[in-house]
């Protein structure tokens, strides 16, 4: 097997034209026909090297955004108990 060999998925377009209106992510795509990174080499277009996996790229920054609202919102609490303490002159 050489290292150059083309996925034999996208054969090397590192894309891929999925037949449903679904993604590989399993979202709505809203086309009938839609292109999207390969989900087997990750957009290298390559059978042996591998680009990032994009569906764990963003399991991780929605992971993150996650903590981030919930840091957000404990703040928005705070704040608005606070508010409420204001007594109004
Ligand atoms: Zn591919």
């Amino acid at each position: 097997m050489k290292m150059t060999e083309p996925c034999d998925k996208c054969r090397g377009t590192g894309e891929m034209l999925y037949g449903s209106t679904s993604t590989y992510m399993g979202g709505i795509g809203g086309a009938a026909m839609t292109t999207d990174v390969c989900n087997k080499c990750w957009g290298t277009g390559l059978k042996n090297k591998t680009g990032v996996n994009l569906k764990e790229l963003r399991l991780e920054m929605n992971k993150s955004f996650q903590l981030q609202k919930r840091g957000l919102l404990k703040q928005i609490t705070v704040l608005q108990n606070q508010l409420n303490n204001v007594k109004e002159v």
